[in-house]
């Protein structure tokens, strides 16, 4: 069956959507599609010839109803009220058995929420996002997914004059902290009711029934997992505005971000953050902050009381998501949890002092215990802990549960650039092999390939340009 469209979202919200076509800007080429995407939102239908001129706008696609949505938010800890989709359309929500996705397009031209910028978007964020997003999915991390990238023809005029390009990305809903945010600073409340009610029921339809403060609380817990996700893999997102953080909980609009390679997490990638608002370490402050806005918005609608201890559990959850994660990462099921968590803390400095890299470290644990020897990090200088951990874990072993959850390959800086580079230059066979490996990150036979190594020092990319 081809992909069918319920355009829930463009029918019930008219007052803060804008309909408008996406804007060619040349021809558009098919680069790469997310075929076992494909499949699932189409229940096994082939991708049409026509795909990359639905994408590119030189066609409309059948049942698709694009709108710029408005939202506002708070940028760097400033409220902006200027926000919405500035160069994104949600093309419409599509029926996936009994649920919607939202399919959206960024790079799509502008709209009136430009705010003078040109509404488009380069190639090297929009692979940028693409490796993110497939990556997180892979490590079961909640995530927006990569469903196909266009190239268009024009130049795009950044730091240097790049190609650009068009991405398509589902998401279980491109409804923001920001949209709620807008309604309050305009006063919008039955639109915000609406579309409260609209949004927790289109992402958790058991949840339609629920109060506001039930459905706050939904929001809370999965933006704590979410975030816990990005501690456990040292994912640092790097522009936690409220206009980026979704409803959902899924992790949202890529920008500058980076995956840490040697373990150094005070490290920050946004040069225009410059006071570190939003490093590593802050992001679960940062979450919690910007749930704040999001309860202050919501509190035209139910009693900021009636909210607060949803915000009260929100550092419990985190930090017993990051727990379990951490736990089957270094194979901890049989620790006691008091000791899990100085066994954690042991294992990061020991990194940190040596610089290890951080996602490869625990592949050499995993060698170590299979090999019942120290290897790698931990015969070089992890002695003291590798004893500590072994009389914790006492003889169990939980190497099969370690081998699910700790990748080979990650999104690397170094990697994306090459990747990038390649595609720029009309060549797509690297971002094709690499996309398959993130995919795949746990497979063994990945473990001498190319996209499993580290940056050499001389490879290693510290910050990134924010433009995109
Ligand atoms: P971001 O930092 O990418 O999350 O974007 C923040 C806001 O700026 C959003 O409202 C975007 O739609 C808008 N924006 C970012 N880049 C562009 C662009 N090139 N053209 C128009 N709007 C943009
Ligand atoms: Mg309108
Ligand atoms: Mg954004």
């Amino acid at each position: 069956m081809p992909i069918v469209f319920d355009n829930r979202y463009a029918r019930k919200f008219p007052e803060i959507t804008t309909s408008q076509p996406i804007k060619p800007d040349g021809k558009a080429n098919l680069l790469w599609l997310n075929e076992p995407l494909w499949v699932e939102l189409s229940a096994g239908d082939k991708p049409p010839a026509k795909l990359a001129d639905w994408l590119g706008g030189l066609e409309p696609w059948p049942g698709a109803e694009p709108v710029a949505q408005k939202y506002a938010g708070h940028q760097f800890g400033h409220f902006n009220p200027y926000l919405g989709d500035g160069r994104g359309l949600l093309l419409g929500q599509v029926v996936v058995g009994e649920k919607l996705q939202d399919i959206h397009v960024k790079g799509a031209g502008p709209t009136p929420y430009s705010r003078g910028a040109d509404g488009r978007a380069v190639l090297r964020s929009s692979v940028r996002e693409l490796l993110a997003s497939e990556a997180f999915y892979a490590l079961g991390v909640p995530t927006t997914r990569a469903l196909a990238l266009v190239s268009t023809e024009g130049k795009i005029q950044r730091e240097r004059l790049e190609p650009g390009a068009i991405l398509a990305r589902t998401a279980a809903t491109h409804v923001r902290f920001g949209h709620f945010e807008h309604c309050f600073h305009r006063n919008l409340e039955d639109t915000m009711k609406h579309l409260w009610q609209d949004t927790i029921e289109t992402v958790w339809p058991q949840l339609a029934n629920a109060s506001v403060a039930e459905g706050f609380a939904q929001v809370v817990k999965r933006t704590a997992e979410m975030i816990a996700g990005w501690q456990a893999y040292g994912f640092i997102h790097g522009v936690m505005n409220t206009d980026n953080m979704s409803i959902a909980g899924e992790t949202f609009d890529f920008g500058p971000y980076a995956f840490l390679d040697n373990y150094k997490p005070e490290k920050i990638f946004n040069h225009t953050d410059a006071g570190g608002r939003y490093g590593f370490f802050q992001q679960p402050g940062i979450g919690l902050w910007n749930l704040k806005r999001l309860a202050q918005a919501l509190s035209t609608m139910v009693e900021p009381d009636e909210l607060q201890s949803a915000l009260d559990n929100y550092e419990t959850q985190l930090r017993q998501a990051y727990l379990n994660l951490m736990t089957k990462r270094l194979g901890l099921s049989a620790v006691p949890d008091e000791q899990k968590m100085a066994l954690i803390g042991g294992w990061l400095s020991l990194l940190e002092v040596n610089n290890a890299d951080y996602q490869l470290s625990f592949r050499d644990l995993i060698d170590s215990l299979e090999s019942g020897a120290p290897k790698g990090l931990l015969k070089q200088s992890g002695e003291s802990w590798w004893k500590e951990y072994q009389s914790a874990i006492n003889g169990y072993t939980d190497i099969d549960v370690m081998k699910q959850v700790n990748p080979w390959v990650i999104v690397r800086t170094h990697h994306a650039q090459r990747v990038i580079e390649a595609s720029e230059a009309g060549d797509n066979s690297l971002l094709e092999e690499y996309t398959q490996a993130l995919m795949n990150p746990f497979d063994d036979a990945l473990s001498d390939s190319v996209w499993a190594r580290p940056p050499k020092p001389n490879e290693q990319v510290s910050q990134l340009s924010c433009s995109s």
